[in-house]
């Protein structure tokens, strides 16, 4: 489809039409929430884009918390949605961390899970979720509707950071809240118009590009993350291997030092992010501090030939 970049349509005879100023709406964001609520299994249309990841999960927060409701959240989740729930302290919302494996606190008013958990892999107890009387949001960045529907499993939101596998290039930066209520969905809907924290026309055409080869990709991820993951298990440079089954998200323990690794692959680049075409790998470490081990590697894989990558991991353990 073609990219709409108007921020004004013209009313009708007085009458303002479907879309009215790019901040409510643009077709091309429409275009991409269609398709994303139809892969997740949710009502038409009930999925929204945002400016990011963690614009998604902060519009999140605060369009559904108040002050002192407490959020359980997922322990070894994304880094960063605990460092958004840190800021938010100063508004007066608290958060626990919990091991996802297992039932969520009781006294949570909101419970936040992901799938899995970056960079520690761990996949969440969905069941015991949405046995709890608090709603369930799942950031299923890794997972991708390819392996996981949330949904299906009784959460009332799944949020993406849509600049990972969904966009799947690196060019994007992207969020994404889909939602199983209506209700929910208009007040999370009705917030982002009022805050701004929108996706511009052309970052949702490339979402809606990459959504066309998702499938393909992560099957592509998921076959070759398999073979790596079994090899450096039986790697005696590696100490742990971390990789939930599933999609190209991986992590490792070195029995060296990471950085050196990190730093001699030639294939695999040394940046941080995850989910594009190609293959990406870094220490934790120097963003997430005591929170991760020291020799931890983080590894995106994908699609590059399965050999090769192999051939760069065992020549930078080496
Ligand atoms: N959730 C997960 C699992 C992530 O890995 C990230 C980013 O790394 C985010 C959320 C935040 O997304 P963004 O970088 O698009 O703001």
């Amino acid at each position: 489809m073609s990219i709409d970049r108007s921020t004004i349509w013209q009313y009708r005879d007085g009458e303002p039409g479907e879309f009215v100023y790019s901040r409510y709406a643009h077709p091309t964001g429409v275009e991409a929430e269609r398709a994303l609520a139809a892969l997740e299994g949710a009502p038409e249309g009930q999925a929204l884009l945002f400016a990011s990841g963690s614009a998604a999960a902060t519009a999140l927060v605060l369009a559904l918390l108040g002050p002192g409701q407490t959020i359980a959240l997922a322990e070894g989740a994304y880094f960063g949605t605990g460092v958004i729930m840190e800021e938010l302290k100063r508004w007066g919302l608290r958060h626990v961390e919990f091991d996802q494996t297992g039932p969520p606190p009781a006294d949570a008013d909101l419970v936040w899970l992901e799938a899995p958990s970056n960079p520690f892999l761990t996949m969440p107890d969905l069941e015991a979720a949405a046995a709890h009387p608090a709603r369930v949001v799942v950031d299923s960045t890794a997972a991708t509707p390819i392996h996981l529907r949330p949904l299906e499993h009784g959460a009332d939101f799944v949020l993406h950071s849509g600049t990972k596998y969904l966009a799947g290039h690196h060019d994007a930066l992207v969020g994404v809240v889909v939602s199983r209520a209506a209700d929910a969905h208009e007040r999370l809907w009705r917030f982002r118009q009022r805050t701004g924290s929108v996706c511009a026309p052309d970052v949702a055409w490339l979402l809606l590009r990459g959504l066309k080869t998702l499938r393909v990709r992560v099957e592509r991820q998921t076959e070759t993350a398999r073979v790596l993951a079994e090899r450096l298990a039986a790697h005696p440079g590696v100490a742990t291997v971390r990789y939930a089954g599933i999609g190209g998200l991986m992590s490792f323990d070195v029995r060296g030092d990471a950085q050196t690794v990190e730093r001699s692959t030639r294939l695999i680049k040394n940046a941080t992010s995850l989910g594009g075409t190609e293959s990406t790998i870094e220490s934790r470490h120097r963003w997430e501090g005591d929170r991760v081990p020291v020799n931890l590697l983080r590894m995106s894989v994908g699609l590059e030939d399965p050999d090769e990558l192999w051939a760069d991991l065992e020549q930078a353990i080496g």
